[in-house]
């Protein structure tokens, strides 16, 4: 599975504003985003008027790398996301938030979702009673994500539940933390996801 494997800080400095890529440091005093918000390079300080097209790139990127999706894969996101009904932007966002990796990492069962990707792989997870290993897998109404029984007791996730224990969950999921098992109640709304982006910039681009 392809991946990007380039210093991760730099991507939140380039799109001014934190894309939560690496786990509890992103939490912590520890994160570049904070003493160094500003675009990385010799000239990420200096100012300049941003193009139409400019910040319609910034727009696909900053999702992009938040929801950790290479180019191909978001591009086939977008199309299925024109084909359903409503709001292109607001579609392609619900899809990526319906992600297997990133509902394991929104329930705090992983640090980030890096790591909830590199989990499910490694076969931690249940779909439905059945054992998963595919992160793109889009998750819908009704559907419930559990750790898998061997899993459980192990040290990975006694770590993962201290660091990501008490961080919030959204509201279309619900979490029992004594089973470790998450069941999505509904789809997820625009207002549920936090990602600060302007999805309708997102369908310019692709409609170019
Ligand atoms: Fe972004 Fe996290 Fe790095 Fe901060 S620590 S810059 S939020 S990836």
């Amino acid at each position: 599975m392809a991946r990007y494997t380039g210093a991760v800080c730099r991507m939140c400095r380039r799109e001014g504003q934190k894309l939560f890529l690496k786990g509890s440091k992103c939490y912590s005093e520890h994160c570049p985003f904070v003493s160094r918000g500003y675009a990385p390079g010799q000239h990420g300080q200096n100012r300049k008027k941003v193009s139409e097209y400019g910040m319609q790139l910034r727009a696909k990127q900053t999702a992009k790398r938040y929801y950790g999706v290479l180019e191909s894969q978001f591009a086939q996101y977008f199309e299925m996301a024109e084909r359903k009904s409503g709001m292109t932007g607001e579609n392609l966002l619900r899809i990526l938030e319906s992600r297997l990796d990133n509902v394991v990492y929104r329930v705090g069962l992983a640090t980030s979702r890096a790591e909830a990707r590199q989990l499910v792989t490694h076969n931690h997870f249940k779909l439905n009673g059945k054992k998963v290993n595919i992160p793109s897998l889009l998750v819908k109404e009704g559907d419930v994500v559990s750790l898998s029984e061997g899993s459980r007791q192990s040290e990975k996730f006694k770590e993962i539940e201290e660091t990501c224990g008490s961080r919030p969950v959204p509201m279309w999921l619900d979490m029992d933390r004594g089973s470790f098992t998450a069941k999505v109640l509904r789809m997820p709304n625009r207002d549920d996801i936090d990602l600060d982006v302007q999805e309708h910039l997102i369908v310019e681009l692709y409609s170019k």
